[in-house]
């Protein structure tokens, strides 16, 4: 029998697929997981060179004491300052290697950049600036911009400091303060640091054996060649005329670049090592007459609405009802289907278990037809058909990805799980073929799970000498995700054991509300330190560990990626050892009952306000 998205799949199928799955998983592993990935430093450095910058951009070094310091420009900071700024916290600064706001808009300019999420429930604060996106599906610049628009409403621009990377970060208990040095000189005297520097801020570069040697252009997405390629990121690629690129990787980033590249390379060869799993996008114009209708507080409500049913929770209504619900919403009335055949008995977790496969057999049967039913050679849409459960990667979204492969200059380098042999001088090998080309543009993502302290670039040595690189060599020690002992008024904002949601704004909205909460009731109590005692942060890692996402067997299931630390899962470290188990309303309920009981349970104050 044929499934389809619609039809009804029996056990026999399910199982056939599920074998597929695993088939595929074992071409996948392999022993070195993020090892396979050489870190961007050193002889290659020159990936992360920012070319949106003025290069040759000079200042004096700062010498001064600052209140708040915010380590990252991009919306985990922006968050924290509004909510500072809320609370009367004045002197704040924003430090960031980029020239501007934006974090990771400010570096993904690549041709096709969009966010994945719903612009209205992406777009943080969008009822505070008068706001609403252009698009359902916002565009990098128009991002970038709101980012801007952000640090400008909240009067950041004055006192930040761009271009500027810091190098090192050590407490200094005498003045009660943070001593942060940079690589333009400066030495700032912060009392409180709040870390945002972004869970995909570091590209990562395949190991592929003969990188160096490859004489031809390269660049990866995140810092994109436009100089090379011409246009920007609405297309335009002029540069690429007559010429043979290959784009290598085909996860977010790579299936949004790809119909551009396509579009005015004289050859492309896209290197698929995992299909990409692409489902229908279906972006459209703001409808201004929906937008005049929103009533106050309807950005919250619809945030909210989306994460409780992509974490599962259910609601009566899907606003946003997109790709990311849909599988969800499938789930939901299935549950009720069988609830009510089982004369109205709640399904136990099995029960639930095993309908959450069908479900999410169904979405991928439906990308599979896709591919049939858009790519006219067969042989190239068997390549490209996923066999992995929906959420092994992140879920992918896009209309013109697919039918990219019809245009008679893109050629499919199907790998089959291996990933690129080989560079040479003038091109790339898979299996016995090389294949020359011009440019290779490596689509490859960021460092996920790799150690906090390498993806932030500098160590932070906290009270006693102690080193966060030391502390947490065998993973993150935290309260909440956000304080740790011996590293007093320092926090962390981003993916640091919280609530994972798809929606990044709505993690960091939360977590910047939480600091704010703990800063205000320090400088209230007139104390000017706070940390988390070790009691605190060891009740936390208990409760943590015994929720744990890397138990399911679900995860342990799936075929390699970052989500899965290359099918190595620690509980204790990478991606999913940054996220609460429970998910991300009940953590966001956990910091907000922790909030109303009042008694900082975990924290401790000190020092006072002269
Ligand atoms: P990614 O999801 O990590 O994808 C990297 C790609 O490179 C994968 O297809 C990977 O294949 C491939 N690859 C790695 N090593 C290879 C090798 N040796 N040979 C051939 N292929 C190789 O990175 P990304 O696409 O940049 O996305 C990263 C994250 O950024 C996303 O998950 C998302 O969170 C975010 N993002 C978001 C948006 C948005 O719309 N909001 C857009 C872009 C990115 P395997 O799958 O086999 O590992």
């Amino acid at each position: 029998m044929t499934t389809t998205g619609n039809s009804m799949i029996d056990d026999a199928e399910f199982e056939r697929v599920q074998q597929r799955y695993a088939q595929e998983r074992a071409k996948r592993i392999r022993t070195d997981g993020n090892n396979q990935y050489v870190e961007v430093s050193g002889e290659f450095s020159h990936f992360t060179a920012d070319p949106y910058a003025d290069p040759t951009f000079t200042r004096e070094p700062l010498s001064e004491d600052v209140e708040f310091l915010l380590i990252g420009g991009g919306f985990g900071s922006l968050l924290a300052a509004a909510h500072l700024r809320a609370i009367g916290v004045e002197d704040i600064r924003v430090i960031d290697p980029a020239a501007d706001f934006g974090g990771t808009w400010y570096w993904n300019r690549y041709p096709g950049v969009q966010c994945d999420i719903e612009s209205y429930i992406y777009l943080p604060m969008l009822e505070e600036l008068g706001y609403v996106p252009k698009n359902r599906y916002s565009s990098g610049s128009e991002i970038l911009g709101h980012a801007q628009n952000l640090g400008k409403q909240l009067d950041l621009y004055n006192d930040a400091i761009f271009q500027t990377s810091v190098t090192d970060m050590r407490w200094d208990e005498d003045a009660q303060r943070w001593l942060v040095r940079t690589d333009r000189g400066d030495e700032l005297r912060a009392r409180f640091v709040s870390m945002a520097t972004g869970p995909l801020n570091r590209p990562k570069l395949p190991g592929i054996p003969g990188i160096t040697d490859y004489r031809g252009h390269m660049f990866h997405t995140s810092r994109w060649d436009f100089s090379y390629t011409g246009g920007d990121e609405s297309g335009d690629l002029t540069g690429l005329r007559g010429k043979r690129v290959a784009v290598v990787g085909t996860g977010s980033t790579g299936i949004q670049c790809i119909p551009h590249v396509a579009e005015w390379a004289e050859e492309l060869y896209v290197v698929q090592r995992t299909p990409a799993a692409c489902d229908v996008r279906a972006n459209r114009p703001t409808d201004d007459e929906w937008a005049a209708e929103l009533q106050a507080g309807w950005q919250r409500d619809r945030m909210v609405n989306f994460t409780s049913i992509i974490d599962g929770g259910g609601a009566d209504e899907d606003l946003v009802d997109d790709g990311w619900t849909v599988t969800y919403r499938e789930l939901t009335a299935m549950t009720a289907a069988e609830e009510a055949n089982e004369s109205g008995r709640p399904l136990d977790r099995k029960e639930r278990s095993r309908l959450m496969g069908l479900a999410d057999l169904r979405t991928m049967e439906r990308i599979r037809q896709r591919i049939e039913e858009t790519v006219d050679d067969p042989d190239t849409a068997e390549s490209l058909k996923p066999w992995y459960g929906r959420w092994c990667k992140r879920p992918q979204f896009h209309d013109e990805y697919y039918p990219t492969f019809n245009r008679p200059n893109v050629t499919l380098v199907d790998t089959d799980g291996k990933g690129v042999d080989r560079l040479t001088e003038t091109g790339f090998v898979v299996g016995e073929r090389e294949y020359e080309v011009d440019c290779i543009i490596f689509a490859t993502g960021f460092e996920v799970g790799t150690d906090y302290t390498r993806r932030a670039q500098y160590d932070v040595i906290g009270r006693n000498g102690q080193r966060l690189s030391d502390k947490w060599s065998s993973g993150m020690i935290t309260l909440h995700g956000m304080f740790t002992a011996d590293f007093p008024n320092c926090f962390f904002l981003g993916q640091t054991q919280t609530g994972l949601t798809a929606n990044y704004c709505h993690t960091v909205g939360e977590q910047a509300k939480h600091l704010a909460y703990v800063v205000d009731q320090a400088r209230t109590a007139g104390h000017t330190v706070v940390e988390a005692t070790r009691e605190g942060e060891a009740a936390y890692r208990e409760h943590f560990r015994q929720v744990a996402i890397g138990n399911s067997s679900y995860y342990q299931a799936c075929t390699p990626g970052f989500f899965t630390s290359e099918g190595n899962i620690d509980p204790d470290k990478g991606f999913f050892a940054s996220f609460y188990g429970k998910g991300p309303l009940s953590f966001f309920e956990l910091l907000e009952q922790w909030r109303a009981s009042g008694d900082l349970d975990g924290i401790a104050l000190g020092g006072n306000r002269p």
